[in-house]
């Protein structure tokens, strides 16, 4: 037997991607030959598997050894091939018959002495086997924990080249991976916390409940920070594919947490000093994801947004777009997801800044071109804008004396019930939330809509800011339990929509 073919799995961007290893052992001069598009990395598992198959006492064959990666045109990166392909190359011999290996993903990279060692990302790897129908995977030890958190998959792990030759050739045992316990995940922040902004907390129940993107625009001290950190306690908690994704990016990044897929929407908020590549993600060789992919999922809080650089808001425009990052690398073109919920903040003029004197000098039009910063690419994508003022000690304690706030158990059951009847509604055209349904499904009869088309007739609402402010009434009629927005629904986004100005 000259031929033997086993499955791996390896990156593109943040993705899993099965691949195909193949060995075809011939007569002719020896050598060593990958082929497959592979990158230096791949060049340098060469010298690994040649030393790991001698070194676990297997004899490297006097032949011409052909080694090809399947698909091709895919560009491969990393170590986690060498495993496949040293089983491969002894499977092409005819000296390890593979059957024991069918449907089963190798997973590993080889050191010179055949032990295998861990590699990043094995959670969408081994998620993309299954995928693919492969439900089994050999992975390296300290990663089994990762592995077995995809659902279906069945994980066994090795320590060494030898432990799966002894598996293949003998049937000996293979290791089992400690059971991560999918722990309680505690909100360390709940919307009890915020007292005395109970029109705030509403509007970012209509962020939660149609998938919104909200700025907020107030002086210091009046929450904007608090109440954009709560958001993720009240959206509801990730599902499987969902949870696969998210995890997949922090076990890319290595930050993977101790226990279990990440079942809370992530929430991140790069400082206005971020740099470009920490902010959309960048690296070369194995890519490294930033804060937009860090949030995918989840929600990208921009605090004092006014003060990034243009240029860097700029780069957000194209994966608010299309919920996912694209880099352009040296051969490829990489894609990171990055499907979020954006929160900006800002500040009423530039001399508000927090913990500094308040009194405000600030000409009235040196307020509108610090807040004209904003317009252009972000501005154009959110349909919610909430002005706050400083929280006043007198509204303090009057939400002393009240009823206690709510908290975000609470306001999440609303947004469940919510969303659930917006994605029923939406459901033959292919729309989960509220905030992606387009112009032609949201039409309204007359008598709600009269106050916007007044506002139309007078210039101060566009084409484009009808549909915004649709959007979010039938997220305020989803919440109330209304089959259809009424007028007061529109009324209230209207005034989300024109507190832009
Ligand atoms: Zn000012």
């Amino acid at each position: 037997m000259s031929y033997a073919r086993v499955l791996s799995a390896g990156l593109t961007g943040t993705a899993g991607q099965v691949v195909e290893v193949e060995a075809d052992i011939a007569f002719g001069l020896p050598q060593f030959v990958v082929s497959g598009l592979p990158d230096a990395a791949l060049h340098e598992s060469r010298d690994r598997v040649r030393a790991a198959v001698v070194n676990a006492g297997e004899e490297w064959p006097a032949r011409r050894v052909t080694i090809n990666l399947l698909p091709a045109p895919v560009r491969k990166q990393g170590s986690s091939y060498d495993l496949a392909i040293a089983i491969a190359l002894l499977g092409g011999t005819g000296r390890l018959p593979l059957a024991p290996l069918d449907g089963t993903v190798l997973i590993g990279e080889l050191g010179l002495d055949g032990r295998l060692r861990p590699v990043r990302g094995v959670l969408p790897m081994v998620a993309a086997g299954v995928r693919a129908g492969h439900l089994r995977a050999i992975v390296p030890t300290v990663n089994g924990g990762e592995a077995a958190l995809v659902p279906g998959a069945g994980v066994r792990t090795a320590d060494s080249l030898n432990d799966v030759i002894r598996f293949v050739r003998d049937g000996a045992a293979l290791g089992v991976p400690a059971a991560r316990r999918p722990g309680p995940d505690p909100a360390t922040v709940d919307m009890a916390d915020v007292a005395g902004q109970e029109y705030a907390k509403f509007v970012l129940e209509i962020a939660a409940a149609g998938g919104h993107h909200l700025s907020m625009i107030g002086p210091p001290g009046a929450g904007k920070t608090m109440l954009a950190a709560r958001l993720p306690t009240i959206l509801p908690a990730l599902d499987d594919t969902d949870a696969i994704e998210v995890t997949s990016i922090l076990s890319i990044a290595g930050k993977l947490p101790g226990d279990g897929l990440v079942r809370r929407p992530p929430f991140m908020a790069p400082h206005h000093t971020s740099s470009p590549a920490a902010l959309i993600g960048g690296g070369s060789g194995l890519v490294r994801p930033g804060a937009l992919s860090f949030a995918h999922r989840g929600v990208l809080f921009l605090d004092e947004v006014a003060e990034f650089p243009k240029a860097v808001l700029e780069t957000l425009r194209q994966p608010l777009e299309e919920g996912v990052v694209r880099l352009g690398r040296t051969r490829e073109i990489v894609t990171l997801p990055a499907r979020v919920q954006l929160v900006t903040a800002a500040n009423p003029c530039r001399c508000a800044k927090p913990g500094g004197d308040t009194r405000c000098e600030c000409t009235p039009l040196e307020r509108r071109r610090y807040l004209g910063r904003l317009s252009g690419p972000l501005l154009d994508r959110i349909d919610l804008h909430l002005r706050l003022e400083a929280v006043t000690a007198a509204s303090l304690l009057g939400a002393e004396s009240a009823a206690a706030p709510e908290d975000s158990a609470t306001m999440a059951a609303r947004v469940a019930q919510a969303r659930a009847a917006a994605a029923e509604r939406w459901r033959t055209r292919g729309w989960r939330l509220n905030a992606e349904a387009d112009r032609s499904a949201l039409a309204l009869p007359d008598a709600a809509t009269a106050d916007v088309r007044h506002r139309i007739d007078t210039g101060q609402l566009s084409a484009r800011g009808v549909v915004r402010v649709l959007r979010v009434a039938w997220t305020i009629a989803d919440l109330r339990g209304a089959p259809v927005p009424g007028r007061e629904d529109v009324t209230t986004a209207l005034g989300l929509r024109l507190a832009a100005h």
